[in-house]
């Protein structure tokens, strides 16, 4: 799915060494922590505020050359990796990709819906799986999707993957198609145990060469109703003090709320500082909008250059997006942001600590 998103320590059961590993690096001062790898172009859907599927490249990086870009990210101190694309899971070798990345990173895959239920094996060792979903309105989301069935296989595939113990929720693009439908939405899905993750829909801005072109301008997505807009956030952040199934923090929350009302920002751009995307054939962005600022492979030596810090300086002016995913990063910067995020997701770091002490003493 081409929707970048966020971290959730809590989300799976990790084990121990990697638990070690990831609380070593996040005392690390200086390093980025959020990775976007966009693997694939490649997708077997066609929504309508999506841009991916109008140019699929077949191009892609080797299964090594990604082990080994996974390498890089852990050394320079990556905590968590989102894959999106296109559908990463179209990709024959993601079971190899993902247990790779499970190993060190709080791992979360996207999947359209599409694909989850065939590549259920690939699934089992990562922290979070998110299923696209956008309505419960069966036509309306196929409509979205631009594909017949796609509602029913998404809701199947997070059916079973949850009856498997594969941790999956729902991952919804919040539009103007599905506005005032959220809340229900979200209650409809937290009463049956099956998180919620947002995305919210914002189209791309036309900086010259960008790395990766997502989303499509789109009247029928722009949102009409910003008051609606913010009176969802605010219910949402009074829901989250009955349900840690919404995986959302206060904080991003307010800051989005803030937008909605004002236009005002109350955040920086954290792009190429604390986090970073990667696309399909291994270079770096500051996120996906920007142009390539090198290959993967070429970060160590890079990550602290002139040129890198100069790059951090002019995007951390920039307010030229809403994508949920890069707030919720520039939001929770550096370790402090870390430790926001542990603190607002509690309920379920409780919940992790009693599995974790569960597992140990079997
Ligand atoms: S938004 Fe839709 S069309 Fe675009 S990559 Fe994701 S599933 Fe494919
Ligand atoms: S605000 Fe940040 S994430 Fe958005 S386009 Fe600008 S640099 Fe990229």
């Amino acid at each position: 799915m081409a929707k970048p998103e966020t971290l959730g320590c809590t989300k799976g059961m990790m084990d121990a060494p990697k638990v070690i590993g990831i609380i070593k690096r996040s005392f690390k001062f200086g390093r980025v922590r959020h990775a976007q790898w966009m693997l694939t172009r490649r997708c077997n859907y066609r929504c309508r505020g999506c841009n991916v599927w109008t140019d699929q490249e077949g191009i892609e990086l080797s299964t090594d050359e990604v082990k080994r870009g996974l390498d890089v990210l852990r050394d320079l101190g990556v905590l968590e990796i989102v894959f999106s694309g296109g559908d990463p899971l179209i990709r024959d070798d993601i079971g190899e990709i993902l247990e790779r990345a499970s190993r060190n990173f709080i791992t979360t895959v996207y999947d359209n819906g599409s694909m989850a239920v065939e590549k259920m094996e690939s699934l089992r060792n990562v922290d979070f799986v998110a299923i696209s979903i956008d309505t419960l309105d069966q036509k309306k989301n196929d409509y979205l999707k631009g594909v017949p069935g796609a509602w029913k296989r998404a809701m199947n595939a997070v059916d079973i993957l949850k009856s498997e113990g594969i941790p999956v929720g729902v991952s919804p693009t919040i539009s103007q198609q599905n506005l005032y439908e959220i809340i229900d939405f979200t209650k409809y899905f937290i009463n049956r145990g099956i998180p919620v993750w947002y995305c919210f829909y914002w189209y791309d801005y036309p900086f010259e060469n960008r790395i990766f072109s997502i989303g499509k301008k789109s009247d029928e997505y722009e949102i009409a109703d910003a008051k609606a807009l913010a009176e969802v956030y605010t219910t949402l952040i009074e829901m989250k003090k009955e349900n840690s199934n919404i995986y959302i923090t206060n904080k991003t929350l307010t800051a989005l709320r803030q937008l909605a009302l004002t236009g005002t920002r109350i955040w920086s751009c954290k792009a190429l500082s604390n986090f970073l995307v990667v696309d399909h054939i291994g270079r770096v962005a500051g996120c996906h909008n920007r142009e390539p600022v090198g290959s993967i492979f070429k970060l160590p030596e890079l990550w602290n250059s002139p040129r890198f810090r100069e790059l951090r300086r002019e995007y951390s002016k920039c307010a030229n997006c809403g994508y949920l995913c890069y707030i919720f990063y520039s939001v929770h910067d550096g370790l402090s942001g870390t430790i926001e995020i542990l603190r607002d997701q509690w309920e379920n770091a409780k919940i992790y600590v009693k599995e974790i002490k569960a597992k140990t003493s079997a």
